[in-house]
């Protein structure tokens, strides 16, 4: 990292360095010329505290994991929740359909209806991301005449669907995900999506909320548009 390429995690100032090295073995953390504090003082916490401080949604754990670290993992934990989740609708798309025809459960080996879940996932969530950096571009690169690091806020999106990992233990206990566990996940995935918006932008809630509705949009018409036509991976999944 470069020059000015931190931030401090209390009042999202530039800094140059989180900590400085006196080369006798002693480390001090830097204090912020803007507001005095200490400008990351989770380089000195344990993972787990942070982690906890993120699944809290507090402002200064987003800035310090998506500003002064740099944590590369997004595409893995991306292609990983991805398949909790194709796995949880095949599972869903075999729990509705009870039957004891011995081709059911030849059809049950073929693995290209969990690729198909997986594209389906995979195409639901590129909607919600291209929803929100299409709305934040508009919003925010052509009305408000404010650079946009599109990349940054891409990582953060795919980063802050972290919770989507909460779908192993409906993946690991089958019968016991409801509607409403699933709901909280991904309300939660939804909060999570939005502070990482306002964090990266230091925008208001109100503004990261309606780029969070119009990507949840996006994605709705996606996989409402998935289930409607013609072609429908659905129908050619459930045609006997
Ligand atoms: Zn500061």
């Amino acid at each position: 990292m470069g020059k000015d390429d931190f931030r401090c995690i209390e009042c999202n100032e530039k800094a140059s360095e989180l900590h400085r090295d006196y080369s006798n073995g002693i480390l001090k953390i830097t204090i912020c010329e803007s507001c005095q504090k200490p400008v990351d003082k989770y380089i000195e916490y344990d993972p787990v505290i942070i982690l906890i401080d993120a699944i809290l949604c507090k402002t200064q754990a987003f800035r310090h994991i998506l500003f002064n670290t740099s944590l590369n993992i997004h595409w893995k934990l991306c292609v990983f929740c991805l398949l909790c989740e194709a796995y949880l609708r095949w599972s869903l798309l075999h729990g509705s359909k009870q039957s004891s025809d011995p081709a059911d459960i030849i059809r049950y080996t073929k693995e290209w209806e969990f690729y198909s879940m997986f594209g389906l996932a995979s195409l639901e969530l590129w909607a919600f991301c291209g929803g929100v950096l299409c709305f934040l571009w508009l919003v925010v690169g052509l009305l408000q005449s404010r650079p946009l690091e599109l990349s940054l806020l891409l990582r953060g999106l795919l980063l802050s669907c972290y919770g989507k990992v909460l779908l192993i233990p409906a993946v690991i206990w089958e019968h016991d995900y409801s509607p409403l566990c699933l709901g909280l996940i991904k309300l939660f995935v939804l909060t999570s999506n939005s502070q990482a918006i306002r964090v990266i932008l230091n925008s208001s809630r109100r503004l990261s909320l309606m780029a969070v509705c119009v990507g949840l949009l996006s994605e709705t018409c996606v996989a409402q548009a998935c289930k409607k036509l013609p072609w429908s991976i659905q129908d050619v999944l459930t045609f006997d």
